[in-house]
């Protein structure tokens, strides 16, 4: 099968979280199973350009009609870790990927509905005809509602589209100016309720919802996740939209690229392991210690790794952090926050614990950091509010890092409760589970966590197993999407 996936990240050359590792992994799995997969994407001019080989021009001067003009494009061709990516670069005045930074910037629903329009005019013009176009996120929702409106009529009437939502909260939406820049146009008829129109804002188109009404099939990334959008609050308005479109939707839970996080080859620790010799974790620790200023010695090492974001459970980080050395436990947060508000929070705490040797904070993303964090740290503490997924927790267990999380999202299709949960059998259970939001509920799971790694580490270790042996790599969520893909092709 041909297959294109189009999106806004692709690890580890333009990375803000765990899109872009899905984007990357799942191409890489399909790739292995024997298809032809290539990725389109902007040409930040701040993405990791030491992680593409090859990068030359593709395309010169690809006339993207926007509004009553054009804006040419070159699109520039290169290999991420093998897989094949084309950049899409506009010269124009509005220099919409030379901001020095993926998103946050006032006109990001027109940077990304421009990048739709792109990406499907650089299919056009280049005879590509893929099978199946993957596309992610609000930032390509625009896709699948250009392709049936528009690029059907100009040849493309073959592809079929598949759009997997990795957080319902970001939905993008835009006025009627965004139909006159794509050549949609026709307000009233993009206006209705079953097609952009926002479920609450009736003044507003929806990206997101676009994506869903014309998609041939949406995911989103756990079936958890799937059931708490469809039914609870968190499909952030668009439940009914899912309710109308069920029959096309489904939660397919991430997979984590076990080429790139593996403990026995990660190509940023010195001290390699798996679960039949688990010496090189505590190299790794020590590593660790060394490298933070951290106190040596064998205290239980916690560690939290992710965005500082209201999603991610700000107050209960911050409460695990002061519990950890509460509890005479070591304490590492590794995170970058894009709210100012929360960012000088964090700095503040950082200034204070400065002096404090059981405890390191590391604001900024850090790729090479992290995996030493997953290898060195016993726990790792995940208390969102809400998780669609989570790679975190996964990551955790391939380093033999025991999770401790709370019962949402994705987080409740892959760890279950060493001592409470009732679905699986003791030697298949992997972790620590709180439900409640509140500090003593994330308090009960760490205090059972840490009580275990001090008095009884042969359990502990055992735990650690456990954890290790479960396959979250692309292989299962891989065929997944095939049979998707399949499914849509041929409708
Ligand atoms: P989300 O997509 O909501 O950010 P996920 O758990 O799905 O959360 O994915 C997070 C990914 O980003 C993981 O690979 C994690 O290791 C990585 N990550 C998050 N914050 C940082 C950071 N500050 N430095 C390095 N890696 C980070």
């Amino acid at each position: 099968m041909y297959i294109v996936q189009i999106a806004a990240e692709c690890a580890p050359v333009v990375k803000a979280g765990g899109l872009g590792d899905v984007v990357y992994g799942l191409s890489r799995e399909l790739s292995l199973q024997g298809h032809t997969v290539e990725i389109i994407l902007p040409k930040y001019d701040c993405m990791r350009y030491d992680h593409i080989w090859g990068l030359h021009e593709a395309y010169q001067d690809l006339l993207v009609p926007w509004y009553d003009g054009v804006i040419s494009c070159t699109v520039h061709c290169g290999w991420v870790h093998g897989q094949l990516c084309f950049f899409v670069e506009p010269h124009s005045a509005d220099n919409f990927f030379n901001r020095g930074t993926y998103y946050g910037c006032k006109d990001d629903n027109m940077r990304f509905a421009f990048f739709s329009k792109a990406a499907l005019e650089f299919l056009l013009r280049t005879n590509k005809r893929p099978d199946i176009l993957h596309c992610h996120d609000w930032q390509t929702g625009l896709v699948p509602v250009l392709l049936y409106e528009i690029y059907k009529w100009h040849g493309m009437t073959n592809q079929r589209v598949c759009y997997t939502i990795h957080n319902f909260k970001h939905q993008g939406i835009a006025g009627a100016e965004m139909l006159t820049a794509t050549g949609l146009n026709n307000e009233a008829y993009y206006f209705e309720y079953d097609r952009l129109r926002d479920n609450f804002n009736p003044f507003v188109l929806n990206f997101m919802k676009g994506g869903i009404v014309y998609s041939n099939f949406v995911t989103t990334v756990s079936p958890h996740h799937a059931w708490e959008a469809h039914h609870g609050e968190l499909g952030y308005g668009l439940g009914h939209t899912l309710h109308l479109h069920q029959h096309k939707f489904g939660g397919i839970l991430n997979g984590i690229d076990y080429e790139f996080w593996n403990p026995e080859s990660d190509r940023y620790l010195s001290a390699h392991y798996s679960k039949d010799d688990l010496t090189g974790k505590a190299a790794n620790k020590k590593d660790l210690q060394a490298r933070l200023w951290l106190e040596a010695g064998n205290k239980p090492l916690i560690a939290y790794i992710g965005r500082l974001d209201d999603q991610k459970g700000m107050h209960l980080v911050h409460h695990a952090m002061y519990y950890a050395l509460q509890r005479n436990a070591q304490f590492v947060l590794l995170g970058s926050a894009t709210e100012p508000g929360i960012n000088q929070w964090f700095w503040h705490e950082k200034r204070f614990l400065n002096e404090n040797p059981n405890v390191h904070l590391e604001i900024g993303f850090n790729e090479e950091l992290s995996h030493l964090i997953y290898a060195g740290a016993d726990l790792i503490v995940v208390p969102s509010n809400f998780e669609p997924c989570g790679l975190t927790q996964m990551i955790g267990f391939k380093y033999g890092t025991v999770p401790i999380v709370r019962g949402v999202g994705g987080l409740v299709n892959t760890v279950f409760d060493r001592d409470y949960d009732q679905t699986h059998l003791p030697e298949e259970r992997n972790g620590y589970v709180f439900y409640q939001t509140d500090d003593s509920a994330l308090e009960s799971a760490m205090d059972r966590a840490i009580g275990l790694w001090e008095k009884y580490p042969d359990e502990f270790k055992k735990l650690i197993v456990q954890g290790m042996n479960y396959d979250y790599s692309w292989n299962h969520p891989g065929k997944d999407y095939l049979e998707i893909y399949e499914l849509i092709r041929h409708k």
